[in-house]
């Protein structure tokens, strides 16, 4: 078994450590005797083909700026991708690109694909730290977020509610979005590694929809990644 992962703009959207987490699918992935073939995907490279996982991190304005237009172009295939059911993991600079877009303090609207419902304006203070959510499928999560966008939902639903830190706005106590089985969140850190079962929902998802006969996963020692997690979750903010 083999799933193709798609890495969104790899070179611009990488901020706090963010490629972390396609090494974490890949590694458990590989663990269990599944291939992971990464496909990086910058400005100008052709769609690939056959996706079953879509992973993109966060960037600075300028860079959500740079490739603005080659993620619209890419749009329509990306949103007919997730109306079928492809997990996908978004951070922050793209999660913002996933939503109908992002202006920023100087002004600027950064069109999105809207995948999301969501909107995203900048404040006038970045919100910086570490994060703790609770989420239904995930039980605890924790990262850490920078950013000054400002996302408000519109309706969509959120993926957990902040139990410290600030989430989509410092306001309404939620974080994230989820719309079928894509995932956008303002977690990086990288969020993967040290959530092991959110990496696990990534990949068995991808899996069943290709083989659906597929047995389940197979457990891994997760002593380390439950530290990392602990670790995390006792940080200051
Ligand atoms: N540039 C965006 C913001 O500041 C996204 C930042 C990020 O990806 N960390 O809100």
């Amino acid at each position: 078994m083999v799933l193709n992962i798609l890495h969104l703009y790899p070179k611009e959207m990488n901020l706090y450590g963010d490629h972390g987490n396609v090494l974490a699918l890949r590694r458990r992935c590989e663990w269990r005797g599944i291939g992971a073939n990464i496909i990086p995907c910058e400005p100008g490279n052709a769609f690939p083909e056959n996706v079953d996982l879509i992973f993109g991190g966060g960037g600075q304005d300028s860079g959500q700026s740079r490739i603005e237009q080659d993620l619209l172009s890419h749009g329509e295939r990306l949103r007919m991708l997730i109306e079928a059911g492809t997990p996908a993991l978004v951070i922050c600079g793209l999660y913002q690109l996933f939503g109908k877009g992002f202006r920023t303090s100087e002004g600027q609207f950064i069109k999105g694909i809207g995948i999301f419902p969501a909107e995203t304006t900048a404040g006038s203070k970045r919100l910086v730290g570490n994060i703790t959510l609770s989420t239904d499928a995930f039980g605890e999560v924790v990262g850490f977020e920078n950013h000054s966008g400002l996302t408000f939902l519109n309706g969509c639903q959120p993926f957990g509610t902040v139990v410290r830190g600030a989430g989509n706005n410092g306001k309404d106590h939620t974080e994230g979005a989820v719309y079928n089985n894509c995932i956008g969140t303002y977690l990086h850190g990288p969020i993967l590694p040290k959530n092991p079962a959110l990496t696990d929902h990534l990949i068995r998802t991808a899996l069943k929809n290709k083989y659906p006969d597929a047995s389940s996963l197979l457990p891994l020692d997760d002593a380390v990644e439950e530290a990392a997690h602990k670790n995390a979750a006792g940080r200051p903010r």
